[in-house]
């Protein structure tokens, strides 16, 4: 089972992608919004709503 490293969701089978960065170390990202915001715009997901690491910190 995988997990998009921005927004956290659960990563179904046969969907999203994995990005290597050269160190070797790889990422699942759910989806194009997910990889541009992380690698493009190198966005923290704590700062968004929609992400689920958010909601995972709001009590
Ligand atoms: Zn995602």
């Amino acid at each position: 089972m995988a997990i998009c490293e921005f927004c956290g969701r659960i990563l179904e089978k046969g969907t999203g992608k994995i990005y290597v960065y050269k160190t070797g170390k790889y990422i699942y990202l759910c989806s194009s919004k997910c990889e541009n915001n992380l690698l493009k715009l190198g966005r923290n997901p704590k700062k968004f709503k929609w992400t689920l690491k958010r909601k995972k910190l709001v009590k």
